[in-house]
């Protein structure tokens, strides 16, 4: 058995199950904040249509691969309208 780098109790993983959330979640956020930050991401231009269903209203750039799995510009950015975004994710 190890300790939880979180709470410090035994657990066979680096983290039990709940500091292990707490710690995905906070690291999430980080990836997000770095993403929307990237100058490379804000100078794409929300110009055109959604991809999906053509609206040209509140477009918004969607990344291809999810940031939550370390996704950015690199792996290619989508117009996509907010509702389309959102279900996408
Ligand atoms: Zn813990
Ligand atoms: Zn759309």
């Amino acid at each position: 058995m190890r300790r939880c780098r979180g709470c410090g109790q035994p657990t066979p993983f680096a983290r039990c199950l709940e500091c292990e959330r707490i710690y995905q979640r906070k690291r999430n956020v980080q990836l997000k904040r770095k993403a929307y930050r990237d100058p490379n991401y804000l100078a794409i231009p929300l110009v055109g249509v959604c991809q999906d269903c053509g609206s040209a209203v509140d477009l918004t750039r969607h990344h291809e691969r999810a940031v939550r799995y370390g996704g950015s510009v690199a792996d290619g950015i989508v117009i996509l309208c907010r509702t389309c975004n959102s279900r996408r994710q």
